[in-house]
């Protein structure tokens, strides 16, 4: 809490010189933030790096990328480090953007707990490079929008956050979210929310039509945006009411279940996904339908891999990072999968995930806008940041480039939440928001797991440090 200028001068200051109110100089940051940052010199020179710029353009070596004051100041092979500069050589080093995720809670869930997580979740997402996060469905609206403030103000450390609001479900839905029954309900608890400070609004699976409409119109009318995980209603009806996003795409929609009725949720339904094929003509009519709206994609394969048996491979830092309890949580769940696959002899997520790759594929190739975010529910195996990282294999695994992955995780999320002229790529002029990784994830996918920076607007962060911060708290605090 020391070392910050008086509260007077925060907005005058930033109104002058950040226009974008993204402001945060090493001075600005609190003791506790200050112990993560490894590299706080205002001209730092990234020498000798990979660099893949979150664009889709393929990647170059040999390249130096050099930040003044918290902007990218140049990039190429032959940049002039100015006298005075930072100098890193990093030969065997790759720079990528800042990972901006679009599906990122701050709470986490195993099968028995739900943990909001205002400790681990900021400082996880930053250590694995995620700068920007959309939380995409709240639990506790208050936490996220004092995390903000708290990360804004130099008091934590944590990404750039877009807050949503609680999610808007209907009668029957999980108690820890808004239940609408009218489309007045609906437009109240959009309003209070947008005042409080959520731009987005997030929809669930219980909601009908007429509550979904009304949310989205009341949300629109305050310059907010909307985006949905449903079940009650189609995509395709989703989209005719003017949603901006859908979330997790093939394994959320309903419109292919014969047994669909208006405004209800089809118990079962993924089993009509089941013998789908993706290149089939209602599947085209769908990914059609959203890109000739403008409707965004997230993509959220760590999540759903989670419900495969055998999957994902096991990790020793994700063990060590899981507080004791929800780690057997985890493992005890993972082990009910496996064993439930092997008596049955079948796995319904085993044959949809694939399907769900593909999807998201088709989606992208026909030039629909394909973002991606961890969402670190479910059985509680994707942890913050730690399955952003693993959605990159997952991507490469449902034959993406590497090139098109990072720009699915980086530039397009930016594009979904409108911050693309300042963040979202290695761009001159661009805010330095950039991770350094040791090795090349171009080559070796995994790689991507080896993040030593993190710059936030210039500053750098050690990842190796706020992991450790974080053993055995997650799932807890
Ligand atoms: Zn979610």
């Amino acid at each position: 809490m020391t070392r910050r200028m008086p509260y007077w001068l925060v907005p005058i200051i930033l109104s002058i010189f950040v226009p974008t109110g993204l402001a945060q100089s090493v001075s600005q940051l609190s003791d506790e933030a200050r112990q993560f940052v490894s590299v706080e010199a205002p001209v730092v020179a990234l020498i000798d790096v990979q660099v893949v710029d979150g664009t889709g353009a393929a990647p170059k070596s040999g390249q130096t990328v050099l930040i003044d004051n918290g902007r990218i100041a140049a990039i190429g092979d032959d940049v002039s480090i100015p006298p005075g500069a930072e100098r890193l050589e990093l030969s065997g080093h790759t720079v990528i953007p800042g990972l901006v995720g679009v599906h990122n809670h701050t709470f986490y869930t195993t099968s028995v707990r739900t943990s909001q997580m205002n400790v681990t979740a900021p400082r996880l997402y930053l250590a694995s490079g995620v700068t920007t996060i959309r939380t995409t469905g709240s639990y506790s609206p208050y936490s996220e929008i004092n995390m903000k403030r708290a990360i804004e103000e130099g008091e934590i450390v944590g990404p750039r956050m877009h807050v949503t609001g609680p999610y808007v479900s209907g009668p029957g839905a999980s108690t820890m979210m808004t239940q609408v029954s009218s489309p007045e309900d609906a437009r109240r608890m959009v309003a209070y929310w947008a005042e409080e400070g959520a731009t987005w609004f997030k929809a669930y699976t219980m909601i009908s039509r007429a509550e979904l409409g009304a949310a989205i119109d009341e949300a629109h009318r305050r310059g907010l945006k909307f985006t949905g995980h449903l079940c009650s209603v189609t995509f395709k009806e989703a989209v005719d009411l003017g949603i901006d996003g859908l979330e997790h795409g093939f394994f959320t929609n309903t419109e292919y279940d014969p047994n669909k009725l208006p405004d209800e949720c089809p118990p079962g339904f993924r089993e009509s996904l089941r013998n789908l094929d993706v290149d089939s003509e209602p599947v085209r009519r769908t990914i059609g339908h959203m890109i000739d709206n403008g409707v965004a994609l997230t993509s959220t394969l760590a999540v759903y891999e989670i419900s495969v048996p055998d999957r994902p491979p096991l990790e020793s830092r994700t063990l060590a990072a899981l507080a004791p309890g929800a780690r057997d949580e985890y493992l005890t769940r993972r082990d009910e999968i496996k064993k439930q696959a092997d008596t049955s002899n079948s796995s319904v997520m085993a044959d949809l995930f694939p399907r769900a790759q593909a999807f998201e594929y088709a989606f992208f190739k026909a030039g629909g806008l394909l973002a991606a975010g961890v969402d670190p529910t479910g059985n509680g195996g994707a942890l913050p940041g730690f399955g952003d990282q693993r959605n990159y294999e997952l991507l490469l695994e449902a034959e993406f480039t590497p090139a098109e992955t990072l720009q699915i995780m980086t530039l397009n999320g930016a594009k979904v939440l409108g911050v693309d002229d300042e963040l979202g790529s290695v761009s001159a002029g661009k805010i330095a928001d950039l991770v350094v990784i040791d090795g090349d994830p171009v080559s070796r996918p995994g790689d991507i797991r080896n993040v030593v920076i993190v710059f936030k607007q210039g500053v750098g962060y050690d990842s190796k440090k706020l992991i450790d911060s974080v053993e055995g708290l997650v799932g807890l605090k």
